[in-house]
């Protein structure tokens, strides 16, 4: 997951960025209202965390903008415990989800994790496409009942495929969704991770979970099972 936090306390912001970022997520930080407005109107994330006391703005300002303008990735905000009458206020502004500090990083997780899947329309954490099985909360992978193992980067290209299973994603954004910002982009290593994970999910060329569209990108093939 590409996730957006908007949090000025330095010490609580580099701990959430350390924490989910030794989970494999990539964690984009801002300390203050302006800058992570910005930064939500210009890169593409999955999901931001926004707290609601900023020294230059409300949270609940910053959400109320980003969803005017029609931006719909799912956002949590943090709060302190005192001020709930700023929770209703970030909820009513369309946040999705809300924690109350402190709070144990591995509930912010999986909270983040929840709404992702929710966004794309999943419900549960294991995701069915015929034969091959997601286990999103255990980051596991099978085809006919055979464990893959994936490397965190082969994984995390599978994940943002099958969320958005059926529709075309193009390399800069699988690109961006895989790597920081400020990462060094050279598209072959995408082509060459499809490789390696075509070879890994399907090794007799029979399933063909990923298509190739020339000049436009990549597409999950298998049809998700119902429910
Ligand atoms: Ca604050």
């Amino acid at each position: 997951m590409r996730i957006l936090l908007i949090e000025d306390e330095t010490e609580l912001r580099e701990q959430i960025v350390e924490a989910l970022g030794g989970k494999g997520e990539i964690v984009e930080a801002a300390a203050t209202g302006e800058e992570g407005l910005y930064m939500g109107r210009e890169y593409p994330f999955d999901v931001a965390v926004v707290d609601l006391g900023l020294p230059d703005m409300e949270g609940q300002e910053v959400i109320g903008a980003w969803r005017e303008e029609g931006r719909d990735f799912p956002i949590l905000i943090l709060t302190a415990r005192a001020r709930w009458q700023d929770k209703v206020a970030g909820l009513e502004a369309g946040a999705d989800d809300y924690l109350v500090k402190p709070f144990h990083m591995e509930e912010l997780l999986a909270r983040l994790r929840a709404l992702v899947r929710r966004a794309a329309g999943f419900t549960q954490p294991v995701w069915r496409f015929g034969p091959l099985t997601l286990d999103t909360a255990a980051q596991r992978v099978e085809v006919d009942g055979r464990y893959v193992e994936l490397t965190a980067f082969e994984y995390k290209l599978l994940h943002h495929l099958a969320r958005h299973a059926g529709q075309v994603v193009s390399k800069l954004e699988l690109t961006e969704h895989l790597y920081a910002q400020d990462y060094d982009r050279d598209s072959n290593v995408i082509e060459v991770l499809i490789g390696r994970l075509r070879r890994k999910l399907d090794p007799q060329g029979t399933l063909k979970p990923i298509e190739t569209l020339r000049g436009r990108g990549y597409r999950f093939a298998l049809p998700r099972d119902e429910g």
